[in-house]
């Protein structure tokens, strides 16, 4: 590809609206364009970078057994209905009518239009196993769209779903595209880490998070320095407490204390002078309808996923004040876990077991109660692991330290079950005639968002560095001839050889003077760069930088294809890669 003749409208000025790198650089280096927010036009050089995190994924889909198809964007609502999911979705499925007043929704996930296919198809359990794909389009009304490519509205996922007979088959089915996302993820060049997460009702350990490991992370993981742990926030077990059980160790009586004003822990703690570790936190949920309460050491934070997970809910949040007012009998800030009605079960972070004689709220405006013992004054429901892992904790399957890293979210797989299948009526024949509901599993990979990722871990102040399975083009050729036909013939002529050899070259045969030139291929980030100039070509050799090491070689013009060939398998092993 020669460069006079491309479409790569570069900028100097960083968008207004960009607060990542991978957004500015991508904007800057002209690979996309907003349309609106969240809605993005990909350009040439952006286009070719994200078809080849396609056609990554693609592959090892295929190699894995998978097979794709295509399914429509506009879906009818009557299947959401069916689902359950129209209401349930809420604001970020964009919903629409057609001229007959019937209603779509723009999809942002298709489990509904594949069950609905697949109960259509499959009658008995010789058909099955069976995983389908799609690389498309998808539409989320995100609340905040931002970051580009990282959280757009309109993007481009990878999305499967395998359908098995039982258990079993699903559970092979989900670690077979848990080792086809490691592969994939590991061609593209990313430094990444599956992560244990939420599976909801689902249960069991069967959900994960494919974290790219970058900084500009939205997401929190926490993983062990030792082992290969690793679990976002929501999901990470927290180990029950080492010492003896005090729940029903000695403890004076439980006495008022007058608290004004003070509601947060950290105002009882001032007004009291206690550290927060003396007090119980009493937090009040919703989880479906039904309202509980949760009690969490004072420095500790309460992790509603694992009450929910505890409780075999769907949906849990913090209950408002009405609701407290109505449960407690006191203002917010004043809840306490003992005299609540019957119908309130009081759930108990373990941490609490392995001490007595706490601080807590009296279900009194203005008053705290001391003296507190959780076994003597509170009938507890149970105590289990309810709060959220600190850096402090230790990991909960080897015991060694853990460490806090960010992550950016570029791939989830999921078991499902039978919670579609069983909704929508999906059923198939097993071996002894019986009816029974298709086992079902579900995996999504972020296509345009890995672009951005790659950018986000690797970059440096002058542009991208684009790792090389990935990079729009592999090898930038700069040509520095000016009015030098010499130069210009040479030029022309390494750009014939190494594009015979299969690679992609960008050519720069612009006029252009070589500051631009070497400032756009550094920001574009093609991973090697090769550049011609008049001293060069004298002296028989061609200038040869890695992009992401900064280490420039001269290779020799005479045998250039085998050198070059060399030097190629060099950048590629800088990246941790094997050329194959
Ligand atoms: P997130 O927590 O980041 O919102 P999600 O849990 O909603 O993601 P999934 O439903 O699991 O995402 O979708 C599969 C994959 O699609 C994600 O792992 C992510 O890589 C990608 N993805 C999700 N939402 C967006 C978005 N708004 N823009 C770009 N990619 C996205
Ligand atoms: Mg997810």
């Amino acid at each position: 590809m020669r460069l006079s003749r491309y479409y790569i409208p570069t900028i100097k000025e960083d968008p207004a609206d960009a607060e990542v790198v991978s957004h500015k650089l991508l904007v800057r280096a002209g690979m996309i364009r907003k349309l609106t927010s969240g809605i993005y036009n990909y350009l040439p050089l952006g286009l070719r970078s994200i078809n080849k995190v396609a056609r990554i994924v693609r592959e090892e889909m295929d190699r894995a057994g998978a097979m794709e198809m295509s399914m429509p964007m506009v879906q009818p609502a009557d299947l959401w209905v069916e689902s359950g999911r129209w209401d349930y979705y809420g604001k970020e499925l964009l919903r629409l009518k057609d001229r007959n007043g019937r209603e779509y929704c723009l999809g942002p996930t298709h489990e509904e239009v594949i069950t609905d296919l697949v109960r259509g198809d499959i009658k008995s359990y010789k058909q099955l196993p069976v995983n389908l794909y799609q690389i498309q389009n998808k539409f989320r009304d995100e609340i905040r769209p931002r970051f580009g490519l990282m959280r757009g509205r309109e993007f481009i996922m990878k999305d499967a779903y395998s359908f098995d007979k039982d258990e079993e088959g699903a559970e092979k089915s989900y670690w077979e595209m848990f080792e086809a996302y490691k592969a994939a993820f590991s061609r593209i060049g990313l430094r990444f880490k599956p992560v244990q997460a939420d599976s909801g009702a689902i249960g069991g350990d069967f959900s994960h998070e494919f974290m790219v490991l970058a900084e500009t992370g939205e997401d929190t993981i926490a993983s062990c320095k030792s082992c290969e742990f690793g679990a976002n926030l929501e999901k990470a077990k927290v180990s029950a407490p080492v010492g003896e059980d005090m729940t029903n160790a000695d403890c004076p009586a439980m006495e008022d204390v007058a608290t004004p004003g003070s509601h947060t822990v950290e105002e009882v703690c001032r007004f009291l002078d206690i550290p927060a570790d003396k007090l119980v936190k009493t937090l009040l949920f919703v989880v479906d309808g039904k309202p509980v309460a949760a009690l969490v050491r004072g420095d500790r934070e309460l992790n509603d996923i694992k009450l929910r997970n505890i409780m075999g809910g769907n949906e849990v949040e913090l209950a408002d004040e009405a609701t407290v007012k109505e449960i407690t009998g006191a203002p917010v800030g004043f809840a306490g876990p003992f005299g609540l009605p019957e119908d309130v079960p009081v759930y108990a972070d373990h941490e609490l077991c392995v001490a007595t004689d706490w601080v807590a709220g009296a279900n009194k405006g203005d008053t705290h109660v001391r003296h507190l013992s959780l076994g003597r004054d509170c009938t507890i429901e149970k105590f289990a692991d309810l709060r959220v892992i600190e850096p402090t904790d230790f990991c909960p399957e080897c015991g060694s330290e853990i460490e806090f890293t960010k992550g950016i979210e570029v791939g989830h797989v999921f078991k499902l079950g039978d919670k579609y299948s069983e909704k929508m009526e999906a059923t198939f024949l097993d071996e002894n005639g019986k009816t029974k509901n298709l086992v079902m599993g579900c995996y999504g990979i972020g296509i345009s968002r890995i672009v951005a990722s790659a950018i986000e871990q690797n970059h440096d102040d002058n542009g991208c560095c684009f790792p090389p399975p990935i990079a729009p083009f592999e090898v930038a050729l700069i040509s520095l001839g000016g009015k030098d036909q010499d130069v210009a013939d040479k030029a022309e002529e390494l750009y014939t050889d190494i594009t015979r050899l299969g690679i992609e070259v960008a050519y720069d045969d612009r006029k252009e003077r070589p500051g631009v030139k070497f400032a756009e291929a550094d920001l574009i980030g093609y991973p090697m760069q090769l550049v011609l100039g008049g001293k060069g070509l004298k002296n028989g050799i061609v200038e040869a930088k890695n992009r992401k090491t900064g280490e420039k070689i001269e290779l020799p013009l005479d045998g250039f294809a085998e050198a070059f060939a060399a030097w190629r398998k060099d950048v590629w092993n800088s990246w941790g890669l094997e050329l194959n």
